[in-house]
């Protein structure tokens, strides 16, 4: 079925809480339907759209607004991989947790990340070490221009970094995605190699270990505050009890921690990409930093395999002095300066448009780096 609305207003479809209209919204909820729509007839432009958490749309949308329903998880074959076929219109995380429930590894990584299923393979979504490359099989989409169906194996998704074929100019807006086929695991696979996500998993497993013995070494663990013992448990014990529920447990813990809820205060995420830079450039800015902080300042930074170095824009943002800062009803979050929020809930697209000029502005003066955006500008 198909719902059509005109002039519909998509404050809540978009979590940076935009208050702004579409000219014509279309809802649909099977595979079916798309091919009773008329691509050709729709009012221009046309955009789909999942949860709007990558989108900051700046003003009305002029033309029409396309969403799918498409909800369904279905497990297709179970072999080494347990191949999952999941709808379009599924809230990601919801596929998360339902892959906790049943025991299934590979997206655990993945929960709590706003969104849902078909933009997650638009986006190559990631975080904690993990991509959704790493588990698709299959996409499969409408060729709004063939009218037909097709799917793209995930060779021919050209995945790269929040990246993918289908953001690419000359395709954009080509295809719709309907369904995803993900391969996942029920043999344990636990990915923890980022950052601190060993330990504080480790704790957590500590905490459910049903073996009471008492503490005889002294492994202090750096998140646990007030330096925790953990138990003479060997890491192969601990690694034993892990399960996919409970590493999506502790990551939405430490995320709810980090960045702004959606519901409380409107963002898209990261705002910037983190920008590539010369190893020449980069000696630069670390000296630089040195001269201000002392000898001894370490530039966070990641060295790329071809030479270039990764420079987190938010160190970057919060050395302009933009942490925390407000500028009317937007500001810079104060626990994560990457991120942009609608702090007031009524800021107006033209104040996150000009708090995001100013800090591009003086990150270019402070480190001749340009800074851009992450989120898709509507
Ligand atoms: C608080 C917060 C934290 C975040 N953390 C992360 C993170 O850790 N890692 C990460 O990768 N991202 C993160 N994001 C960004 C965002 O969650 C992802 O980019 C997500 O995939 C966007 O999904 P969506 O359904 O909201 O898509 P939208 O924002 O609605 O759309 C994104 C793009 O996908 C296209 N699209 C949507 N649905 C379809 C479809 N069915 N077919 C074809 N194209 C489609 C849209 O046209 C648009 O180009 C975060 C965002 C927020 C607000």
């Amino acid at each position: 079925m198909i719902n059509t609305t005109y002039y519909q207003d998509l404050t809540k479809m978009n979590t940076f809480g935009m208050k702004v209209k579409a000219r014509c919204f279309m809802e649909y909820d099977s595979v079916a339907d798309l091919v009773d729509i008329e691509f050709e007839e729709l009012a221009r432009p046309v955009l789909h759209i999942g949860g709007g958490s990558n989108l900051l749309f700046t003003d009305d949308f002029k033309g029409t607004v396309l969403h799918s329903k498409i909800n369904f998880i279905e497990i297709l074959e179970e072999g080494s991989d347990v191949l999952v076929s999941v709808g379009s219109g599924v809230v990601f995380d919801d596929f998360c947790a339902w892959a906790a429930k049943e025991g299934l590894w590979g997206v655990e990584n993945l929960s709590y990340i706003p969104g849902e299923v078909g933009a997650s393979a638009v986006q190559n979504i990631g975080a904690y070490g993990v991509e959704v490359k790493d588990v698709i099989r299959t996409v499969y989409c409408y060729d709004t221009v063939e009218e037909e169906f097709v799917k793209f194996d995930v060779e021919e998704c050209e995945y790269g970094y929040r990246d993918s074929v289908f953001k690419a100019p000359e395709v954009k807006g080509r295809y719709i995605v309907t369904h995803v086929v993900f391969a996942l695991s029920r043999t344990p696979q636990p990915r923890l190699d980022y950052g601190h996500l060993r330990d504080a998993v480790m704790a957590s497993s500590v905490s459910l270990s049903s073996d009471p013995r008492p503490a005889t070494s002294s492994l202090t663990h750096p998140l646990a505050g007030g330096g925790m013992s953990l138990p003479s448990d060997t890491e192969e014990a601990m690694m034993s009890r892990l399960t996919p529920a409970l590493i999506r447990k502790v990551i939405i813990k430490i995320r709810k921690e980090k960045l702004p809820e959606p519901s409380v205060m409107g963002s898209a995420g990261s705002f910037f990409k983190n920008p590539v830079i010369t190893a020449e450039h980069f000696a630069r800015i670390e000296a630089a930093a040195k001269a201000e902080y002392g000898p001894d300042y370490k530039v966070p930074h990641y060295d790329l395999p071809d030479g270039m170095v990764k420079v987190p824009a938010a160190w970057m943002i919060e050395q302009c002095g933009w942490k925390g800062r407000r500028s009317g009803g937007a500001a810079v979050y104060d626990k994560q300066p990457l991120v942009i929020v609608n702090y007031t809930g009524d800021a107006y697209p033209e104040e996150i448009v000009g708090l995001e000029r100013r800090i591009i502005a003086s990150v270019k003066a402070k480190f001749d780096i340009d800074l851009h955006p992450e989120v898709e500008h509507i």
